[in-house]
């Protein structure tokens, strides 16, 4: 039934359908974890959103009040907060740790702009600032996920 309605919506095409189904299933496992805690209702979800997720946040936000709206019932009048996570940066040659952070602050605005939509590119543009090796890992800061919520028994 929500797919159908997706189909109807001008903003929100197959490209957003990632957006969707993050919405989809972080709702999903708040109201299963709800459920478990026997509240009556969710006041609130903290939703975490690592600084490297390629994610449209408009689209993302859209699919969260559209899926709330359709279902109602326990999730009625839920307030979504967002909460942006750090990334972390692990050398694989010396195992010193950064965060996309620190390595913004050296590229141009461009490239950091780049980085922000495409993370890949961070390999192509950074080096571990402490040996210069290329050869580095993104340890955190990709992914949704929930913090935290509030509800009412
Ligand atoms: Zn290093």
């Amino acid at each position: 039934m929500l797919i159908v309605k997706l189909k109807h919506c001008s903003i929100l095409s197959g490209f957003y359908m990632h957006e969707w189904a993050l919405a989809e299933s972080i709702l999903t496992a708040a109201v299963e974890a709800a459920e478990k805690e026997k509240f009556k209702k969710i006041s609130e979800i903290v939703v975490e959103i690592g600084e490297l997720q390629q994610i449209a946040m408009d689209a993302f936000e859209f699919a969260l009040n559209e899926i709330i709206a359709e279902q109602a019932g326990i999730l009625e009048g839920v307030k979504i907060r967002f909460k942006t996570e750090e990334s972390n940066l692990v050398c694989n040659n010396c195992g010193h740790e950064w965060s996309f952070s620190d390595m913004k602050k050296k590229l141009n605005e461009d490239q950091g702009e780049s980085i922000h939509f495409i993370p890949e590119v961070a390999f192509v543009h950074s080096r571990c600032p402490k040996c210069n090796s290329p050869d580095f890992e993104i340890s955190k800061g990709r992914g949704v996920s929930i913090l935290s919520m509030k509800g009412e028994k």
